[in-house]
């Protein structure tokens, strides 16, 4: 058995963009995810991080095959995920769970909170009687703090909180290894986010579960995340172990990412640089050449507008794509380690 769970080759989604209601016409492509490489190991959290629009949602909805990329491959304990179809995708897709955004929208309204858990048992022709299924949706209840006496409650008698958990239920019922969690926080209250967070890395270890973790914040990646990918424009800018790359970045754009959390979050007490991207982000129908982060860096220079800078090992241990990388003053003029 390999350490590797998850490896993503090459991963490519273009959106085409079409017009004319008969004959439609293709007029641009979104480039939402572009050439992305990386692996995910067994018993991690990866986190996957940027700004919305970087394509990290894209990229979570192909892990788990809810979405076909453009091109690229997934292997999914050496089994190509891109290519399964039929009984074998079935199988793939029990192994492989995803926790949605929004707990508002993603429970049916019309369902009670123990159909809702017990639907993946139906998708997978599981635990046929009523009564074997009932008990199974009340120990997960209960695994993810739910009152199991709740099971005949509809969605709007539960808190934004509660609903997440529902989601987390629903999630674990086929007893996946892979969970992949699109930004699951980021809709509630802040109060509650901890809540959510302290169950999903308790779940983790009980469970040995290996985590995806999505989010466009890196102050709540940092307490989750063994390591986190950094995501700029369809673009994987860098990847490194949590520890590597909260002290140290090296691309100027996690640098940039890194200086907006507030400072009681980057655990520092000394004075740093906040540094502020010029310019918006630019569209992903028409993205910069070479490297796509040229038009807001503050480092760019010539060689960045023409030629593409390949992900490869900085000093420290991370993966980055910058012919530029910060050194070790300039990463630690935005996080101090102090
Ligand atoms: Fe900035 Fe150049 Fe590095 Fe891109 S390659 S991040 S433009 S320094």
């Amino acid at each position: 058995m390999t350490d590797t769970l998850m490896s993503v080759s090459h991963l490519t989604k273009h959106f085409p963009l079409t017009e004319g209601v008969v004959f439609q016409r293709e007029v641009a492509r979104v480039h939402a995810v572009d050439d992305v490489s990386l692996e995910v190991r067994r018993g991690e959290t990866l986190g996957l991080v940027g700004e919305t629009g970087c394509g990290k949602s894209t990229m979570a909805r192909m892990m788990v095959r809810l979405l076909d990329p453009t091109s690229g491959t997934i292997s999914y304990e050496g089994e190509d995920v891109t290519a399964a179809s039929g009984a074998r995708l079935k199988r793939l897709r029990r192994e492989m769970q995803m926790i949605f955004q929004d707990p508002y929208s993603s429970l049916n309204p019309r369902k009670t909170i123990g159909s809702i858990i017990a639907e993946p048992f139906a998708i997978h022709g599981l635990l046929g009687s009523d009564g074997a299924r009932r008990r199974r949706v009340q120990e997960l209840m209960e695994q993810v703090g739910l009152n199991p006496e709740h099971y005949n409650r509809y969605p709007h008698e539960f808190s934004g909180g509660q609903r997440q958990r529902v989601g987390v239920a629903r999630a674990l019922a086929l007893a996946p290894k892979l969970i992949v969690a699109d930004e699951p926080v980021s809709a509630l209250d802040v109060s509650i986010q901890a809540q959510i967070l302290n169950l999903l890395r308790g779940l983790q270890r009980e469970l040995g579960l290996t985590i995806v973790f999505i989010a466009h914040d890196l102050s709540v990646v940092r307490h989750m995340c063994d390591r986190v990918a950094v995501m700029y424009l369809g673009n994987l800018v860098e990847l490194a172990d949590s520890d590597t790359l909260y002290r140290h970045p090296r691309h100027p754009y996690t640098g940039a990412l890194l200086s907006a959390v507030p400072v009681a979050a980057a655990r520092s007490t000394v004075r740093r640089e906040r540094q502020v991207l010029e310019g918006d982000l630019p569209s992903p129908t028409d993205p910069p050449p070479a490297c796509r982060f040229h038009t807001r860096c503050p480092k760019a220079q010539e060689i960045c507008r023409v030629q593409a800078p390949p992900l490869t090992p900085k000093d420290g241990g991370a993966l980055a794509a910058c012919h530029f990388p910060l050194a070790d003053e300039e990463a630690s003029a935005i996080v101090p380690t102090a």
